[in-house]
């Protein structure tokens, strides 16, 4: 079996009619970011929440986490579905996941009705850990954003194929070493067509940026997500001059992977 990677969203953090917040599904079980409703928008891709058996959140912000109260709730719903299956795991930077499940479980309030209690096991990831999650073999590392934010690079030994996910980052060419050689790499482009300035403390970049870490690192593909705004002919055409293999996915596109031996 490839490894299979479904793009649930891939808009950035207010997202148009028809898509979600940038958050990806890998081998059907295993959710990375959490987008606003990305426990509806994983149903037509022909998953669900009940399918899942971790969550990868790369930063705190609302735009990567705010799903993350109505996964747990749909699976609590839909829980003579999950039989004797474990609780979810969710991975998320040491600074913040454990604070955003625990806010996630109280808006719930799992406290007042039994129906949604749900206690997920947090894994606190210091950026630089290495993991295994499921069949996957993990690395991260840390991005520049305004909060603790973890890249991550993923490996299915089944297949050898290898994965990279930047999470909302400022250009920050120590990525081009972490992700060298991924066969798909998964990078945002929030500010379009445009760099950030030099002094620009949003964390975030433009897609020929992403597009110059691709380069440099040398990896097969390049799926550029997150981003604000900008016509999707433009933003290509810009990524591809620095780097060919680039393209824009749309929600519910799926990407499988053999490995580049
Ligand atoms: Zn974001
Ligand atoms: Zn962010």
């Amino acid at each position: 079996m490839p490894t299979e990677l479904t793009f649930i969203g891939t808009a950035g953090c207010t997202p148009p009619a028809g898509n979600d917040t940038a958050c990806f599904l890998l081998n059907g079980h295993v959710l990375i970011d959490c987008g606003w409703c990305a426990a509806l928008s994983m149903l037509p891709t022909g998953h669900d929440p009940t399918q899942l058996t971790d969550v990868l959140i790369t930063h705190c912000h609302h735009d990567h986490y705010m799903g993350l109260a109505s996964v747990l709730f749909f699976r609590r719903m839909q829980r003579a579905r999950l039989g004797d299956a474990a609780e979810l795991r969710i991975f998320g930077p040491a600074e913040d996941i454990e604070r955003v499940v625990e806010l996630a479980r109280a808006y719930l309030q799992v406290d007042r009705f039994s129906a949604v209690q749900t206690t997920p096991e947090v894994i606190a990831v210091t950026p630089g850990e290495a993991l295994t999650i499921g069949e996957f073999e993990v690395q991260t590392a840390p991005t520049q954003h305004p909060v603790q934010g973890l890249a991550y690079r993923i490996l299915d030994p089944q297949t050898g194929a290898t994965i990279g996910i930047s999470g909302d980052t400022a250009y920050l060419p120590a990525l081009a070493e972490f992700f060298r050689g991924v066969d798909l790499l998964i990078m945002e482009g929030s500010t379009g067509l445009t760099d950030p300035p030099a002094d620009s403390t949003s964390g975030h970049s433009s897609v020929v940026q992403s597009a110059r870490i691709a380069r440099d690192a040398k990896v097969g593909r390049l799926a550029l997500v997150h981003i604000g705004g900008g016509a999707r002919e433009e933003l290509l055409a810009a990524a591809s001059e620095v780097f060919a293999d680039a393209f824009l996915p749309g929600p519910g596109e799926v990407v499988t992977l053999e490995g580049r031996a």
